[in-house]
């Protein structure tokens, strides 16, 4: 007897393999229909929406979205990264992925199925290493230095494509492994499909039929069906041209803007600067104190640590989101400024003991993100005595974050300002001007001001009077090694 999966758990793809290539029981078929599936892919990029080219033309600091419905093995993903290694731009630019799967890969089965497919080794390698734990919601993934980023969502397409906020360049519409009543998903995805394209967004799906045809062209699409490449079904490919350009379209297509000023150089600022400067755009990055990671985030150690909520709610979900992301975030400063040791939550009082019961009887959290363990457990992983259990997060660990902070302000797109304290922000003639305490300095300006100043951003928000802000003080104990 199976039981339901709980949230934030998900439920994985059922499999049978033949071949060596994965069927999904849920869909009943094959997401590969024959080993050629690589080259129909590339014919797909190439000649529906002309990929290639159009990556070619992205410009400097400028992104290229493609959106998928279903994710399955990922070799649609793939083989669109490795079409952006081959013809995206030489100077710094995005390729975005963007797509929602209800019946995720396990790691194991998403390792199997990709050796189907050698030639993308180095690709399916990366992903593989930063897949996500199967827990619902949207996982980002920065790959290839950060050029790559895909945005993952697990869960229903419909509640994905409500929730995320991106406009495609090219779809891939493909066919859902849990749709109950695939005619009426397939209607209220292409409704999602022609909200999320702007003017010449392209789209290839194997749904050839008349519905799918009707249905994409009163979303706004102009389509034509062409023959199957090497045996696979017909394509039904097309041009986003509304009648009308919706002001929310029209605005989201505007180009990227160059230049920003991060105040506050702790690791929220370090880490954005450090993140607008790999995607090429120009950062300033102004702090009052002579050098990166002086304040808060200057502590000698940090634990990366979250307590979720009890319910699992949309609060609940981004924390567990952002403490997944910086699990990966941080892998590369393995050693040097990260130590992924593992983490214990105490439940150190009756209140919190009584709160970890709750937590794990209502919530299914998959083993590699966290798990109760009994004291003795607890003393065996951490090596300490201890009174008590709790929660133990095995990917989770401390951080150096002074050093991180310092690390990433190298960044050589980074202008770093320091000694510079910023009194005011002001708008000035389409763009912002900071101005210092030093009347004797000249101000800095920029297209965008983003403010990391930590408890001291209240004062910088120009009008921040309409917002609350709460302060809270944080404790270190320093302890000699001999103890
Ligand atoms: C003692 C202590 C222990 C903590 N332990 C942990 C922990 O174990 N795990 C954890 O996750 N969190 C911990 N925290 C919280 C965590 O350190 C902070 O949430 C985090 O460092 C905040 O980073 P930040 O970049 O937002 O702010 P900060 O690191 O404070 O950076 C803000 C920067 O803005 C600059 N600035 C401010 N005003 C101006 C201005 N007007 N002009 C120019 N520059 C300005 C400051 O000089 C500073 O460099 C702890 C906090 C403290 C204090």
């Amino acid at each position: 007897m199976t039981f339901p999966t709980v949230p934030p758990a998900i439920e994985p793809a059922e499999l049978t393999w033949h071949d060596g290539l994965p069927e999904s029981t849920q869909l009943g078929g094959n997401y590969f229909s024959h080993r050629n599936e690589l080259e129909a892919l590339r014919y797909v990029l190439s000649e529906h929406g002309d990929l290639p080219t159009r990556f070619a033309a992205v410009p400097h600091a400028g992104s290229f979205v493609v959106a998928q419905t279903g994710f399955g093995t990922g070799l649609n993903f793939l083989a669109t990264w490795q079409a952006w290694q081959n013809h995206g731009p030489s100077h710094a630019a995005t390729l975005h992925f963007v797509c929602a799967e209800p019946c995720p890969f396990t790691p194991q089965d998403l390792k199997k199925a990709l050796l189907a497919w050698p030639g993308l080794r180095d690709f399916s390698d990366e992903l593989i290493a930063n897949y996500p734990p199967l827990i619902r919601g949207t996982h980002r993934l920065l790959l290839d230095g950060g050029r790559v980023r895909l945005t993952l969502f697990f869960g229903d397409v419909q509640v994905a494509f409500d929730a995320l906020c991106f406009q495609a360049d090219a779809w891939f519409l493909t066919e859902c492994a849990s749709a109950e009543n695939p005619e009426a998903w397939l209607e209220t995805t292409i409704t999602r499909v022609g909200k999320h394209s702007k003017p010449g967004t392209t789209l290839a799906t194997p749904f050839a039929g008349e519905r799918a045809w009707r249905l994409l062209n009163a979303a706004g699409f102009r389509t034509q069906t062409s023959n199957g490449f090497m045996g696979k079904r017909d394509l039904l490919s097309g041009v986003f041209q509304p009648d009308k350009v919706s002001l929310t379209t029209a605005n989201e297509a505007r180009p990227p803007t160059p230049s920003v000023s991060v105040i506050g150089a702790g690791i929220a600022g370090c880490s954005l600067a450090n993140n607008l400067a790999r995607r090429g755009y120009a950062v300033t990055l102004i702090d009052s104190a002579d050098e990166a990671g002086s304040a808060a985030s200057g502590n000698v150690q940090g634990a990366l640590y979250v307590k979720l909520g009890v319910e699992f709610n949309h609060q609940t979900e981004l924390a567990l989101s952002a403490l997944t992301f910086s699990q990966r975030y941080y892998a590369p400063y393995r050693d040097q400024y990260w130590h992924p040791t593992g983490l214990l939550q105490l439940a150190w009082n009756a209140s919190e003991q009584d709160r970890h019961r709750r937590f794990i009887a209502r919530n299914q959290y998959p083993e590699d993100v966290l798990r109760a363990v009994t004291q003795p457990e607890a003393e065996r992983l951490t090596g300490a005595g201890l009174e008590s259990g709790g929660l133990w997060f095995p990917g989770s660990g401390w951080l150096k974050p002074g050093e991180l902070c310092k690390s990433l302000a190298l960044h050589p797109g980074i202008l770093r300002v320091y000694g510079f304290s910023v009194s005011q922000i002001t708008a000035d003639d389409g763009s912002w001007r900071v101005s210092g305490t030093d009347p004797s300095v000249a101000g800095i300006r920029a297209d965008q001001v983003v403010i990391c100043a930590g408890h001291l951003s209240p004062q910088l928000i120009p009008g921040s009077g309409k917002y609350r802000f709460k302060a809270i003080r944080g404790q270190v104990t320093h302890v000699p090694e001999s103890l």
